[in-house]
């Protein structure tokens, strides 16, 4: 008789384990029904009751197929047809799906266009070197992207219309990334993404405001680059962000009760 009930509780575990259940609470009757699982095209809203914390999904994993779904969307866009007709690939952005930070650049270069990630050669091993070297943080930490998805031919500025176009995407990536901080890199990231003609000379060295989130700028690593003599200037910027950052994570540690411990 023991071994019947052993036999079939073995039984029923093993099913449960084929359906998904990983423990089961003691001293509760088992389920009589596994859990079905989701299929994977229903993307949970991120920011909403239903994408909270009560599904099963981390917010990284909820924030990603999100992404996924604007990236989707992306790579079949034609809004800007001289740019859709000459790009090798739409380069959508990389990084931490849940990022603090989010660096924000011009357009896809000829490197990004054929690799299809942004700031890759040797103006991306500098912000690499500035977000490792400088902020102590791992390139993977932050979100990296664009104004433009793909890459304007010769290396132009992107024209207003483009940006326009493509202004939703950027949107849309930022809302469900919801970083607490916005660096913007360069001239025309900056402009496009404050609606200014101001030079980024003017618009460093002050917190600036994108929908809610504060936007600090600095120079472009290809700039600099090309300019060593702006790397104390980058360098202030840089440090002003991570001040910023800092008495966020103060501010939010104080909100949560927590009391740092004195040495
Ligand atoms: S730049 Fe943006 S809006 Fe224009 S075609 Fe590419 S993805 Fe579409």
């Amino acid at each position: 008789m023991a071994r019947n009930i052993r036999e079939a509780m073995i039984q029923r575990l093993e099913g449960l384990e084929g359906a998904g259940v990983t423990h089961v609470p003691k001293g509760r009757k088992l389920p009589d029904t596994p859990p079905v699982a989701q299929p994977h095209s229903v993307v949970p809203q991120v920011g909403t009751a239903e994408g909270g914390c009560a599904t099963r999904e981390s917010p990284t994993d909820q924030r990603a197929a999100a992404l996924a779904e604007v990236e989707r969307e992306v790579s079949a866009c034609t809004r800007c047809t001289e740019l859709a007709r000459a790009r090798t690939q739409t380069v959508f952005g990389v990084g931490n799906p849940c990022a603090r930070l989010v660096f924000c650049g011009e357009a896809p270069g000829a490197d990004e266009d054929r690799i299809g990630q942004p700031f890759v050669g040797r103006a991306g091993q500098l912000l690499t070197d500035i977000i490792v070297k400088g902020m102590k943080m791992r390139r993977e930490d932050v979100y990296i992207l664009n104004i433009l998805r793909c890459r304007p031919p010769g290396n132009r500025n992107p024209l207003p219309a483009e940006a326009a176009a493509c202004r939703e995407f950027l949107d849309r990536q930022l809302e469900i990334i919801q970083p607490d901080y916005i660096c913007c890199l360069g001239s025309v990231a900056a402009q496009n993404l404050l609606d200014t003609t101001e030079s980024i000379g003017r618009l460093r060295g002050c917190v600036h405001d994108y929908r809610g989130i504060p936007v600090v700028c600095t120079y472009h690593p290809a700039y600099l680059l090309r300019n060593p003599s702006v790397k104390r200037s980058v360098w202030e910027d840089i440090q002003m962000l991570m001040a910023e950052m800092e008495r966020k994570s103060g501010r939010r540690r104080a909100e949560d009760g927590v009391v740092p411990v004195k040495d």
